[in-house]
């Protein structure tokens, strides 16, 4: 299945979850962009070569990057004091040089460590958990981990730091539900689907 049928569906259980909570308008938006982009997270394992079925393009990924580069070197700038402020900014742009060059998987691993000190800088836990989330899917084969039990609980715990931080009601099962619905439409029980989900790694490799 590819990103934009798997970022359909998280929408649409995004939009799911607004209804059950009664959310407003703004609310709803969120919880249907929140489980839109949830219902992608799990294909950042895709590191380039499945040409035909690639979430993320190697041109977004650099975006994304260089885009984190710009913000880290504008906070450092304008939150940021002496050494700290000069180092934010030599951060920041170092990533962005590095965006315009290197492999996909290399760049994800980046933009994961960009990620996790953003996180840290800021005191978002929910940051640095995703951080962490993508340097780890920069390292896993397809369809390993992040399309495993582990990888939804793992989100979750992030999704609950979010919901937190947010203040909003419904972020977290806007987050698993999302989440949950890439898995089940990568499995194997759906007839469009060659291949499975190894969904209780790493006690089984069988693909369901
Ligand atoms: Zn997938």
């Amino acid at each position: 299945m590819n990103g934009t049928a798997h970022m359909a569906i998280g929408a649409g259980t995004g939009f799911i979850v607004a209804n059950s909570f009664g959310s407003g308008p703004g609310i709803t938006a969120t919880l249907v962009a929140i489980g839109g982009v949830s219902g992608l997270i799990p294909d950042l394992d895709i590191d380039g070569k499945l040409s035909n079925k690639v979430t993320f393009s190697p041109k977004m990924i650099r975006a994304v990057a260089q885009i984190i580069g710009c913000l880290m070197m504008v906070y450092s700038y304008l939150e940021g004091s002496g050494k700290e402020q000069w180092l934010g900014i030599g951060y920041g742009a170092g990533m962005m040089i590095l965006a315009s060059f290197i492999t996909q998987r290399r760049m994800l691993m980046i933009t994961g460590i960009g990620v996790t000190a953003c996180g840290w800088q800021l005191n978002e836990t929910w940051l640095w958990l995703l951080g962490i989330f993508i340097l780890i899917a920069s390292f896993v084969s397809h369809r390993s981990y992040t399309h495993s039990v582990l990888g939804i609980i793992y989100y979750g715990i992030m999704a609950q730091y979010l919901e937190s931080s947010l203040m909003i009601d419904g972020v977290f099962e806007a987050c698993v539900i999302g989440y949950v619905s890439h898995l089940i439409a990568d499995m194997k029980i759906l007839p469009f689907n060659k291949r499975g989900i190894k969904l209780f790694l790493p006690l089984s490799s069988k693909e369901i």
